[in-house]
């Protein structure tokens, strides 16, 4: 009776006294922020977020919930800056593209977006599809569907006959209208400011440019510049107007130094960054997101015959090996680096093989790591809420058995997610 006019009586305060906390006791935890591991500790959380990290293990009161992690290695929930949630690329990828409706992508990316999270990426930055991509984002906030976090682009835009014109490589009627800036296509200061105001209007939270050509397009020039300094210009100052950074895909040198100096708060591949562009990057302070799962993926594939149609195997072949030496190059010369794969073109839930690459490219597992955590979140503007295990944080949280300072591999094995206090694999 005493208990029952305790709970009313804090219910009519707001019940915040009452409110279930829960224990998590870490064999290890890797923060995000600090460069050595800490052993033993209690991280609290309390309704989404993290309230206190204890030395020691820890218990609550009978009322809290205890979540046992003493064998495992937790770490903040890893953050992917550069995937695609709305395919996953294939043989028929070219042709599935005239037979599926938005409903069609919605339902597939909504699978996708599961299997990221479950893969131990409580938050992603989608950089482009259809638009699919904002319902999926606002379905999964809204709590319809289980999925990461989503910061979006909504659809990426370039110049006509650039990476994102979708009816490059096709016959002149294949599409009912030419593609302009609501479908992402744009030449001049003028369409620029369009195509972005557009994306702004749709709900992207960011602006996703080409400033070269791609490999997975049909044109036949993979890496060429694709847009002026003046239009990256107008892009990026229009997005800032709306508080949107612009990333922007890039493989050859000369693209590469136009987005720089045009303002892109990001190089995605930066396949064929020269050392000046490198030099650039520091001077900008531009984000390197490396993406090299992608550019090992299109490489492997590039080596089935049939599985690219000639003109994207010959690019694939290239461009693949080249990334890895770029991302040696680029950490060697001390450019800012945010993990990033290009999940979609190599199969979503496979995130965790970049860590891989990236420390065979010569980092240590542990800035791998922040690369995935605490950096990740500075490019995407979200330190403050995300990245790290500290009080005050978003309590998205990640475990693997085994110790990924020692062997890397382990954390392509999720063992525990937590997004924002909830758990979804245990
Ligand atoms: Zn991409």
């Amino acid at each position: 009776m005493k208990r029952l006019l305790t709970i009313l009586i804090a219910a009519a305060i707001g019940g915040s006294a009452l409110a279930q906390k829960t224990y998590i006791q870490c064999g290890r935890l890797i923060d995000g922020v600090s460069d050595k591991e800490r052993k033993s500790v209690t991280i609290v959380v309390e309704g989404k977020k993290i309230v206190e990290i204890k030395d020691g293990y820890v218990n609550g009161k009978s009322s809290d919930s205890l979540i046992d992690l003493k064998y495992k290695t937790v770490m903040p929930g890893f953050i992917d800056c550069h995937v695609h949630l709305e395919m996953q690329f294939s043989k028929t990828s070219f042709a599935d593209g005239f037979r599926e409706k938005d409903a069609d992508i919605a339902f597939q990316s909504a699978v996708y977006a599961k299997r990221t999270l479950l893969a131990g990426f409580t938050t992603v930055r989608d950089l482009g599809g259809s638009g699919v991509n904002i319902s999926l984002r606002n379905a999964i906030n809204r709590g319809v569907t289980v999925g990461p976090n989503i910061l979006t682009a909504g659809r990426a835009i370039s110049a006509t006959g650039g990476h994102m014109d979708p009816s490059v490589g096709l016959r002149d009627d294949a599409m009912r209208k030419t593609p302009g800036p609501e479908e992402g296509v744009a030449d001049g200061r003028e369409e620029c400011v369009k195509a972005v105001r557009y994306q702004f209007k749709a709900g992207a939270n960011l602006i996703k440019i080409a400033s070269t050509g791609g490999v997975l397009d049909l044109s036949t020039e993979g890496s060429g510049a694709e847009f002026t300094v003046d239009e990256i210009k107008a892009i990026v100052e229009t997005a800032k107007d709306y508080g949107m950074p612009v990333a922007c895909h890039a493989h050859g040198a000369e693209g590469i130094k136009r987005a720089i100096l045009g303002g892109a708060t990001s190089i995605e591949h930066g396949t064929f960054m020269d050392d000046e562009g490198m030099t650039l990057m520091k001077s900008h302070n531009v984000w390197y997101v490396p993406t090299l799962t992608a550019g090992r993926s299109v490489g492997d594939s590039s080596k089935v015959p049939g599985y690219f149609t000639p003109v994207v195997a010959a690019k694939a072949a290239v461009v693949g090996p080249t990334i890895q030496k770029t991302f040696a190059r680029a950490y060697k010369a001390g450019v800012k680096i945010a993990f990033g794969t290009d999940a979609g073109v190599y199969p979503h839930g496979m995130n965790a093989l970049e860590f891989r690459f990236m420390t065979e490219g010569g980092m240590p597992p542990m800035e791998a790591i922040k690369c995935a955590t605490m950096n990740a979140a500075d490019l995407l503007g979200i330190k403050e809420e995300r990245g790290s295990i500290e009080a005050g944080k978003m309590a998205d949280i990640v475990a693997v058995a085994g110790d990924p300072l020692q062997d890397i591999k382990v954390l392509s094995t999720m063992g525990f997610v937590m997004k924002e206090g909830k758990v979804y694999l245990r």
